[in-house]
């Protein structure tokens, strides 16, 4: 049993303190939202009313924020209220530039920390099974599997501190770009007269296949569990999208990569949010598309 300090408990922290505790850990949660701690209180955490109050005599600290500004705001009040060797765990999607300088603050006090951003949403917090890519010393990620482990399915090492959440906007970059050039084709092979299904039987057998396709198809019919058959209910909202190609786009202008489709990709998920659609699935963007 480890204690656990767990700050932000909303739509992921939740789900994933709640595996912590199922798993037999003592957990103590915070988050400046009272229903959020009440939440977590039900499911069996002790309360606290501060992240000073949370950490003290913790062991691990697991931090789920929004972005990089409240991780950097909350790691100054971990590191000045947690002694030397405690594991600290951020598992928020942050900017690169972010994770590295609290990886440092924590470093220079003495704590094993590691980046640790997640793929697999709001239910594979729920099911455990999300997956974990990990940055941080080989120490702070043996340290850290064993909790992991007991929040998700895959937990991958992707190197030195940072690099959890480099890999975690490479991937998504990816996926918007993926996305938006899967719903082009749907409504292009629409126009054309070419039924979506037999794009579909055709595409995800041939070279056009990838996870947009064949795992989320963006429109209804071909893969039943995607959006696309409930109206494009998330899922994994637009907003969420374009937070993570926002990121990409930062660190890719700090570190001087060309990233022409990731510009565009981040461009039209603007577009799409800005049309009052934040709140949908991101395969949803094909109804942008299409008008
Ligand atoms: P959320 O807004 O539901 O939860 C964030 C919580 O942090 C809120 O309850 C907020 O009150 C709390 N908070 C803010 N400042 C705090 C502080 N100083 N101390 C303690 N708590 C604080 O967001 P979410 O959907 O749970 O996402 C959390 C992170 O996970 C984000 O970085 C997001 O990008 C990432 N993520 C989300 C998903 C998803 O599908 N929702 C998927 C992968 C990654």
């Amino acid at each position: 049993m480890t204690k656990i300090a767990f700050l932000g408990l909303g739509n992921m922290g939740g789900p994933m303190a709640r595996n912590l505790i199922k798993a037999g850990h003592q957990v103590t949660g915070y988050d400046p939202v009272p229903a959020a701690i009440e939440t977590a209180a039900k499911a069996g955490a002790r309360k606290a009313g501060s992240i000073a109050e949370a950490v003290s005599g913790a062991e691990a600290v697991v931090t789920m924020l929004p972005a990089g500004a409240q991780v950097r705001e909350a790691y100054a009040a971990i590191v000045a209220a947690t002694p030397k060797g405690t594991l600290l765990i951020d598992s928020s999607t942050i900017d690169v530039a972010s994770a590295r300088a609290v990886e440092k603050l924590a470093a220079d006090k003495g704590h094993d920390m590691v980046d640790a951003p997640v793929s697999g949403g709001v239910g594979g917090a729920e099911a455990a099974t999300l997956t974990f890519m990990v940055g941080g010393s080989a120490r702070a990620f043996e340290r850290a599997k064993p909790l992991l482990e007991k929040m998700g399915k895959t937990i991958v090492h992707a190197g030195a501190p940072g690099n959890g959440q480099a890999a975690k906007i490479c991937n998504n970059m990816i996926l918007g770009v993926a996305m938006i050039g899967t719903c082009e084709a749907f409504a292009l092979a629409e126009k054309l007269g070419l039924p979506a299904q037999t794009l579909f039987d055709i595409s995800s057998k041939s070279s056009g296949q990838s996870w947009s396709m064949t795992s989320y198809c963006p429109v209804p019919g071909p893969v039943p569990t995607s959006p696309a058959n409930r109206d494009y209910k998330p899922g994994f909202t637009a907003a969420m999208m374009l937070k993570d190609l926002k990121l990409a786009q930062e660190a890719a202008q700090a570190a001087g990569a060309a990233t022409p489709l990731g510009a565009s990709a981040a461009q039209l998920y603007g577009l799409f949010c800005n049309a009052g659609q934040a709140g949908a699935d991101f395969s949803g963007i094909i109804r942008m598309l299409r008008s």
